[in-house]
This record gives structure tokens, sequence and C-alpha cells, in this order.
């Protein structure tokens, strides 16, 4: 979080959107760029700790890892661009709202950094990448005390990456196509593989539950679109017992696939539910893995990328 905040310092407080130069506090400062300010600050806070040795790029993958969970099991993601989450912040701020609806300029942005910094790196061996965009707009914006458009990150990006991105820009910044081929293909180039696993939590991978315990009750926080959870449970259901056990977080883990009946609180009524359920095909598990057998160009793109050596 130290390294997050620090960089803004520098994205944010100098690097600034034009709709906040000069900063008017009798109006309400909506901005389309969230995924820069806030987005590019978190991809770059973590990169940071690892290309600066503090931490390991194991640490880094486990990061990364947890900023895949963050969107992919986010349904909101294909309901809501990074864009519009940028301008309904003013409108809603930092709340969860309604499931698989909303998306958050934090992950999406971030999600949007670390691609297009792998699409930078790639296509010149290393010799620019993401940090060319910030210079750009540290040195041609942030120094001369000018706000930055979202024209302005389109231009400069493309200008850093020698070619037209308005396919990238429409597809993944103003609209909600699903990332899964574009970092399988990104993490490829630098000797890395999306492994996608099944989840072996009850609630979420049998069911596509993701719940959070409030309280010491488990509370349903988001379903996945589709999934069995979607048929038997609400947002907001407080689940009080499976199996007439009281169940957490951490008891939860334990519970093996089959039939179970659930003790539910909903709207203050109590009412029991039994369920089957067999298989894990919700909320899978994506991680970043390096592959077995790199070749050399895709070595060297990778220790690029996170100054190993
Ligand atoms: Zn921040």
């Amino acid at each position: 979080m130290s390294s997050h905040e620090l960089f803004h310092a520098w994205n944010i407080l100098k690097i600034r959107p034009k709709e906040m130069m000069p900063y008017d506090f009798g109006k309400a400062p909506v901005f389309p760029t969230g995924f820069v300010a806030e987005g590019f600050t978190t991809y770059y806070g973590d990169l940071f700790l690892v290309q600066s040795g503090v931490f390991d790029y194991q640490w880094y993958f486990n990061e990364l890892s947890t900023l895949f969970q963050r969107h992919f099991h986010n349904g909101g993601r294909l309901n809501n661009s990074v864009v519009d989450s940028s301008l309904d912040l003013w409108v809603d701020g930092y709340q969860v709202g309604a499931p698989n609806k909303k998306s958050s300029i934090y992950v999406e942005g971030a999600m949007v950094a670390l691609t297009l910094d792998l699409m930078i790196r790639s296509k010149f061996n290393s010799r620019k990448s993401l940090n060319d965009v910030m210079s750009v707009l540290w040195n041609d914006f942030a120094k001369k005390d000018i706000g930055y458009s979202i024209n302005d990150i389109q231009l400069i990006c493309e200008d850093v990456y020698e070619e037209s991105l308005s396919q990238y820009f429409e597809e993944n910044v103003y609209g909600v196509k699903d990332k899964t081929e574009l970092i399988s293909k990104l993490l490829k180039e630098v000797g890395c593989e999306l492994s996608i696993k099944s989840n072996e939590n009850l609630l979420e991978g049998y069911l596509g539950l993701k719940t959070a315990e409030q309280d010491g009750t488990l509370v349903v926080m988001s379903i996945e679109e589709k999934s069995l959870g979607e048929k038997h449970f609400s947002f907001k259901d407080k689940i009080k017992k499976i199996d007439g056990e009281l169940v957490t977080k951490d008891t939860i883990k334990g519970l093996k696939p089959g039939i179970h009946t659930f003790l539910i609180e909903r709207q203050a009524k109590e009412q029991e539910i039994s369920i089957e359920a067999s298989d894990s095909l919700y909320l899978k598990i994506r991680r970043i893995e390096k592959i077995e057998n790199p070749s050399a160009k895709q070595k060297d793109l990778f220790e690029n990328w996170l100054n190993l050596s």
C-alpha cells in the first residue's frame, strides 16, 4: 500500500486528468481516466516492489494471481467498462454495488496497465515499456502543468507502441471484452501462462458464491451468473448453518461436494434448502505460472519485465 501511495506522488498529484486542472471543489469531479490514476498506480505499486528486489517473483506472482481472481471472479467486468466505472465513481464511490453490474477502476485499470506493458515490451524486445508512456505524461504534461484527456492517453500509448491501438481501447478501455485470450497470449510472450484450475471451496467452486464473514456469519456478496448458486441464493443471504453446523471462512474449506442442507436467513426469515453440489464449475482459480523450458527470448523478456538477472 505504501508503494502504491508513493507512486501517487507522481501519478495523480502531478500527472493529473484535465478534468482536475484546476481542481474545482464546487463541482463533481467526473472523469473517465480512473484506470490511469488508480489502475496504473495499482500495477506499478506492486511491480516496483519486485523490480527493486524488495520481494521475489513468487511474491509478485501471488499478487498478480490475486488481481486475476478479483478481475475474473467479477461478472461486472463484462457489463461495466473501466471508463464507465470511472464516471460512476463519483455517484457510488467505493460501494460494492449490485452483483455482476460493477467493475473497479483499480482492478480493471491494473489489467489495462499489465496488458499494455506486456504488449509494448514484447513488440520492442524490452527496449520500450509502459514506463515510456509515464515519461511522456511526466515530461509533456505534469512538468508543464497540463492535464491529460482520455484521448491523450490513447495517443501517447499509440506513439510509444508505434501502431494504432484503437481496437485495444475499444475492447478493453471503452468496452468489456473478456480478457482470457489476450492475457494468455501476453503471458506466453514472457515465458509464463495463465493456469486455470477448479476451485475446491464448496461455496465458490460448486455453487458460484462469494461470501464475506460478518459478525461470525457468512454473507453472500456475489453470485456467478448462470451458476447453481444463482438458482437458490440471493445477494446478502446469511448462511447460518450447513448440515446443522455453524460455518466460517475457515471451516467451509473442509466441506466436501455432495448433498448439503443450508439454513439461510433472507430478509429476516430463516429457510432451509437442500442442494446437490457435485461439480466444481464456477469461480475457477487463475494463476500466473512459469512455463517449462522457455525460449531465450521469453526468458529475456521475463527478466527484463521484473528486473531479474
Ligand atoms: Zn490509489
